[in-house]
């Protein structure tokens, strides 16, 4: 861990907010002079953005070891390998997304040449949330780049040295002119979602997204909301129980489960209860063989209030605790914690949880799993585990989700050409690849219609007489 090197991190400070206005509207001028359009300006961004992460991997680690006490390990191979891989293909397709597109051929309209322009929406705003920082705030700028957007981004307060670092970095690397970075929470936020946004890219919790939501409502800034929930993993007890206990704990325990895809809860079947605690001891005790609390490999909750939170949901829970519980509120640690014999309405069952905590609950068969999940929110991400090919087609016919991986977890987020968002309450729009790119296009349709036309397109025109009425 880095957290304890000498530090040459900048220090974080808040944006002024009444210096919030002058920032977007500084912006708008820059993009009505066309500076971020052409295809050469964007690519040459992208390329200052991966280079931006590229020379500075030491420093984000550094940052987020301070901010999470997160292992270098992890940040890279949970967030920087993926935003840089992510820059990179966007530098390379940037001038194939953004071609303009010919309709299909018609009869009718052919001679109008009709077309698709794939035009940036202009001004966005990027608001992140604090778990994957690098991830969830530099990928969308990727797309917003690509795009031909000017940017201001809004990371979370709840990680000030990375935070602090990005309103370091983005000038010195970006065109200080096209790209901004606010700091700042609660009051910074509301100013800026106050103001009228091309788009909004809203990556949180649910609760702050009806806020968002309804300030962007008064402006009619349109807006996408990447959010969390409850993300089940269905077991099938003829499934690979080492394998499957891995993968499930990885994604419980990567960032300490502050992972809006970490698999929530586990829905496993009666009688295969035991077998399955067991197996996921064994992963933990191989995880962190000194324990959690002394490896440099698990995380800590990112401040006092979330850890008191999770805290919460345990302390009230009726469940059996059947490995981990420990707490330790000075360091916001809180132990990888296995919990059996819980039900759906249980504290630990009545949000996302957020935390290292894996509430198993127990179900007769498939079918009282797949009624469990669809009596909820649609979930952001739902895993499946099972050798079975008619246990995960059941279990996927008959739900719906943001996303569905069968015997693993997380890496969804990370596979190319694959959108990533939720549906319904876990979000609405797509953050990755040519998706994102496409959340910051407008598709401008566009006609030009030769005056010899009229020979065919004439009876539009009034009088509506009797020749015309028959036509
Ligand atoms: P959060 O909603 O508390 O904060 C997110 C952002 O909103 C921060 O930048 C914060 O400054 C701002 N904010 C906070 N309160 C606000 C208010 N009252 N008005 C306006 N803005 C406000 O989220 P968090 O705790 O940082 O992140 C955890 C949540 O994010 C989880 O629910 C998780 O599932 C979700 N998440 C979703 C994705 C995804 O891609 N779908 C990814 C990561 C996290």
């Amino acid at each position: 861990l880095n957290a304890n090197r000498e530090p040459d991190l900048p220090s974080y400070t808040t944006t002024p907010v009444d210096d919030i206005p002058a920032v977007r509207g500084r912006l708008k001028d820059v993009f009505k002079t066309g500076r971020t359009r052409p295809i050469q300006f964007r690519k040459q961004q992208l390329l200052a953005l991966a280079y931006l992460i590229k020379d500075n991997i030491p420093l984000f680690q550094r940052a987020l070891a301070s901010d999470l006490r997160r292992s270098d390990t992890e940040t890279f191979v949970l967030e920087i390998g993926g935003t840089l891989t992510e820059a990179v293909n966007a530098y390379h397709n940037v001038a194939k997304w953004s071609k303009p597109e010919r309709a299909p051929w018609s009869l009718n309209w052919f001679a109008t040449k009709p077309t698709i322009r794939k035009e940036p929406k202009g001004v966005v705003l990027i608001i992140s949330p604090f778990n994957y920082p690098v991830w969830l705030l530099l990928r969308p700028l990727v797309a917003a780049i690509a795009a031909g957007n000017a940017c201001v981004l809004k990371p979370s307060e709840l990680t000030p040295a990375f935070s602090a670092l990005i309103a370091e970095l983005v000038p010195k690397y970006l065109d200080p002119e096209s790209f901004a970075v606010i700091n700042g929470a609660i009051p910074e936020t509301t100013k800026a979602g106050q103001l009228q946004w091309d788009h909004i890219l809203y990556t949180g919790g649910s609760r702050v997204a009806s806020i968002v939501l309804a300030a962007a409502a008064k402006t009619l800034s349109p807006v996408t909301t990447e959010l969390g929930g409850k993300s089940p993993a269905v077991i099938d007890p003829s499934c690979d129980l080492k394998l499957t206990a891995r993968r499930l704990i990885w994604g419980k325990v990567a960032n300490a489960g502050q992972t809006c895809i970490a698999p929530d809860y586990a829905l496993v079947p009666k009688g295969f209860v035991d077998q399955f605690v067991q197996a996921c001891k064994d992963v933990l005790k191989d995880f962190y063989p000194e324990g959690a609390e002394s490896s440099d490999s698990f995380c800590r909750i990112v401040s006092a209030s979330h850890f008191a939170r999770i805290k919460g949901l345990l302390d009230r829970t009726d469940g059996q605790i059947v490995f981990g519980g420990s707490t330790n509120e000075e360091k916001k640690f809180i132990e990888p914690t296995l919990v059996t014999g819980v039900n759906g309405d249980d504290s630990l069952m009545g949000e996302e949880i957020f935390g290292p905590v894996l509430p198993i609950i127990e179900v007769d068969d498939v079918d009282e799993a797949i009624k469990f999940i669809n009596d909820r929110d649609h979930p952001l991400a739902l895993y499946v585990f099972s050798p079975n090919s008619a246990f995960k087609s059941k279990v996927i016919e008959n739900t719906q989700s943001g996303t569905v991986v069968i015997n693993d977890t997380m890496i969804q987020a990370a596979a190319e050409g694959l959108p990533f968002g939720g549906i319904g309450p876990s979000g609405s729009g797509y953050t990755s690849g040519k998706f994102a790119f496409d959340m910051f296009t407008h598709l401008r349709s566009t006609l030009d219609n030769p005056g010899i036309m009229d020979y065919i397109m004439k009876f539009r025109y009034p009088p509506y007489n009797e020749k015309k009425r028959k036509l």
